[in-house]
């Protein structure tokens, strides 16, 4: 396992020569995950690990999960898939999102991949594979409750007839469907897919259920059937926004101060000169930018933190660097050098998501590959 892991590792941009750190707390994925095991009611408890672990890390997020038992996980891709198979337990069960696309079932085989059948085409596609081995092969069924986005619709169902016929050499292990709303309590397309879903599954009346992402697995007891998928809660993201988040923050980013000058009233600051000073000013500017997933729709609306005092953006984001306005910060803490805090104790990633006008999964999954990264696991 550990030799694994080694080879598994992405190698780090060294620290010295880096813009920014970006440290991941697996400690805090373990204990997001025990409180999501805590709260799913018995449901088994599956891991969601697209994007890279939504950008943390899969070669140690997958490693971290399977430490608390977590056997069965979702990537969206199947090259996702095939990377998770070598980083996690062999008795662990990988579910591909996006299913088996033509020519691609036998991939799924030799790596012991279950995908996700989203249409009757990629039925099709399962059920000729199982046929040509001779042996029934394994497989998630999604239905399409609402969202239409994946799934096989309920027309599509219709027009297949009996399950155990077109069905044939496949062996469902999971009928899955996907919520639209379910980081909003209220809405009712919450209520609404679920009996959708209900329906769906009196025609698969022995097949385990799965319908709650993270935020469902907080709609209450009902949403949960067997295997609850969450991703975003993992990560600390905050499942149900406007209340207080249960989850521990697992990311922490830090970049640096590269120079500081003073301006005069009047002076501009950055590209399009979309800031001008209006009496004198320090500007600091820090070593990251949009190119590392510091979105410029964050150019006037975000914030940086320098020794626990909140400095905002003082003109556009650039594409490697920052300006922030540090006016009346003591001298030595804005000095070249010096850290400053983009996500960690004093700034949550959905803060930053909201300043940008986006949620905090694009925010995390769109961490660049320039950091230099750091993991720590201390309970
Ligand atoms: C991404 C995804 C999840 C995880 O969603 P979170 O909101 O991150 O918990 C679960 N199920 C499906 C089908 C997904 O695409």
């Amino acid at each position: 396992m550990e030799a694994l892991l080694e080879s598994a590792l992405v190698p780090s941009v060294p620290p010295t020569r880096a813009g920014a750190l970006l440290t991941i707390d697996l400690a805090a994925v373990r204990a997001n995950y025990r409180l999501l095991r805590a709260r799913a009611n018995g449901a088994v408890v599956a891991g969601v690990l697209k994007a890279d672990a939504y950008g943390l890390g899969m070669a140690h997020v997958a490693p971290a999960l399977a430490r608390e038992g977590c056997r069965v996980f979702f990537t969206a891709h199947l090259e996702e898939g095939i990377r998770l198979r070598g980083l996690v337990p062999a008795d662990s069960r990988i579910y591909v999102l996006h299913g088996p696309m033509p020519k691609t079932a036998r991939d799924f085989v030799e790596n012991d991949l279950m995908p996700v059948l989203n249409d009757p085409g990629q039925v099709h596609e399962w059920v000729q594979c199982a046929h040509a081995l001779g042996r029934p092969l394994p497989a998630a069924l999604q239905v399409d409750t609402g969202m239409s986005r994946m799934g096989i619709s309920e027309a599509d169902l219709q027009g297949l007839g009996k399950p155990a016929r077109w069905l044939e050499g496949i062996d469902v292990q999971l009928l899955m469907s996907h919520l639209a709303c379910a980081d909003d309590p209220e809405h009712p397309m919450n209520t609404s897919q679920r009996q959708r879903f209900e329906t769906l599954h009196t025609r698969f009346p022995r097949l385990p259920a799965s319908l709650a992402n993270s935020s469902a697995v907080f709609l209450g007891p009902e949403f949960h059937y067997d295997l609850v998928r969450p991703g975003a809660a993992l990560y600390g993201i905050n499942p149900q926004p406007g209340s207080p988040n249960p989850l521990r923050q697992a990311v922490s980013l830090d970049a640096r101060i590269v120079q500081v000058r003073t301006i005069a009233a009047g002076d501009a600051v950055g590209y399009g000169a979309r800031y001008t000073a209006s009496g004198p000013r320090r500007i600091a500017t820090i070593s990251i930018g949009y190119a590392d997933g510091w979105l410029r729709a964050l150019t006037g609306q975000g914030y940086a933190w320098i020794d626990g005092v909140r400095v905002p953006f003082a003109g556009t984001v650039s594409m490697d660097s920052i300006t922030l306005d540090v006016t009346g910060l003591p001298e030595p803490r804005i000095a070249p050098g010096q850290s400053v805090e983009l996500l960690g104790a004093h700034q949550h990633v959905d803060e930053v998501a909201t300043q940008a006008g986006t949620i905090g999964y694009e925010v995390l999954t769109r961490l660049g590959g320039r950091f230099h990264r750091r993991y720590t696991d201390i309970c």
